[in-house]
């Protein structure tokens, strides 16, 4: 006997109530740094190096922390206002006008949220191959058909690909730097592809590790009104992750269209203070950014003095070639208590490596020499050379659905 046979009239309805509100929860589930890396780790031991999901181990600076402090007997109330202490800071700070700014917890939201206004199942969503993979959970929710293209040999976004892969584009994702190469694409590309896009696509630029690179923001071009929206996130040269503070910033018109996801909510008060007192920290950017670049650069010499070959990053994290199957090396060294991040199935013997302490990396210097020491290696082919050739030296894009 089925099942739903059994069901008398009342339970139906109520079975289909519960299934549809299943569906809408499902609609929007939200991917984030931390889901994508959970789906990789088991539960830390005692001295765990964590060095798998991006974050920044310094957290929040000092200021930060004494205004979470002083605000927390407060944390009876809303206070919205301290959000509009926040925008104020922010857009003085930038030149912005402060209806071109809204704020959420973290920049996950609003990533979602633009994927979900701009693409539909006849508007495709276009990233990069290796990108972070957010966007594309939040492409399929919408139905949209997802293009991605490899990235150029300096590991930029290859805007050419990605105009001629989808002229039905809803939106275009550049995140620069990028999430796993730590690879830039230059401002002038992103000038390119605004002014070759179809009409009613939107430009979507992630700097959410903008401020560990040398980089030049897409934000003028939001000051010059164009289809373009940037997110901004607290989460990793702040160092406030679990804090949960971001923004997506652009034109009203293209913000009002995320609202339609997410509404009016009050953004936890200790985030909004922390964030206000971090931005106001004239040293905490520079200091943050020169530490992380000299770790990172110690980090690429030890590689390279050991022979092995990784793709230079302006990021607190690499792509690092094991030539062997990522999981193994990933398995290996969390056996040695040194957590590693996931692969990306493009580059499968590629891990994703963030820059943690200098005691981390030390830590996982150790780890790594030994695992290979008893690696196999298996005939490895290099990225780019495994993608297909185009004839004119720009590479075919890799186009599923
Ligand atoms: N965008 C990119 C490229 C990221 O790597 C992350 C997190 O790692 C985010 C956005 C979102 O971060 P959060 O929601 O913590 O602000």
């Amino acid at each position: 006997m089925k099942n739903n046979e059994t069901l008398s009239k009342g339970s139906r309805r109520t079975f289909l109530q519960l299934s549809a509100a299943a569906t809408a929860a499902m609609a929007f589930r939200i991917s984030t740094e931390a889901s994508l890396a959970a789906e990789e780790r088991n539960v830390f031991h005692p001295g765990a190096v964590v060095i798998d999901a991006n974050e920044n181990p310094l957290g929040p600076c000092d200021a930060a922390r004494k205004a979470i402090v002083d605000m927390a007997p407060q944390g009876g109330r809303y206070s919205y206002w301290l959000k509009e202490e926040f925008v104020k800071t922010f857009t003085e700070m930038e030149g912005i006008k402060p209806e071109y700014l809204h704020v959420y917890p973290g920049s996950s939201e609003p990533l979602h949220f633009s994927v979900l206004s701009f693409t539909s199942p006849a508007k495709s969503y276009v990233t990069a191959d290796p990108g972070y993979e957010a966007g594309m959970k939040a492409a399929k929710i919408s139905g949209a058909r997802i293009v991605k293209t490899p990235l150029t040999k300096t590991y930029a976004h290859d805007i050419k690909a990605m105009l001629a892969a989808a002229p039905d584009a809803g939106l275009f994702y550049v995140c620069t730097p990028n999430n796993p190469t730590g690879t830039m694409t230059p401002h002038p590309d992103i000038e390119q592809l605004l002014a070759a896009k179809p009409k009613s696509s939107v430009v979507l630029v992630d700097e959410a590790y903008i401020h560990f690179s040398d980089g030049v923001s897409a934000l003028d071009l939001v000051k010059a009104d164009q289809d373009v929206i940037v997110l901004r996130t607290f989460s990793k040269i702040y160092g406030m992750a679990g804090i949960r503070c971001g923004m997506a910033i652009g034109r009203p018109d293209l913000l009002a269209k995320l609202e339609n996801f997410s509404g009016w909510s009050a953004m936890p008060i200790t985030a909004m203070a922390a964030a206000t007192a971090s931005l106001k920290h004239e040293h905490l950017v520079p200091e943050r950014k020169q530490l992380n670049a000299a770790i990172r650069q110690k980090t690429f010499d030890w590689l390279a003095s050991h022979g092995y070959s990784y793709v230079p990053s302006q990021s607190n994290c690499f792509m690092l070639d094991a030539k062997r199957p990522a999981k193994e090396v990933i398995d290996a060294m969390a056996k040695r208590n040194v957590y590693i991040g996931r692969p990306w199935p493009v580059w499968p013997t590629h891990v994703r490596i963030t820059v943690g302490t200098q005691p981390e990396m030390d830590a996982f210097h150790e780890a790594f020499q030994a695992v290979m020491k008893n690696s196999t290696t298996t005939g490895f082919v290099p990225a780019l050379n495994r993608r297909r050739s185009h004839p004119d030296g720009q590479y075919w894009p890799e186009i599923s659905s």
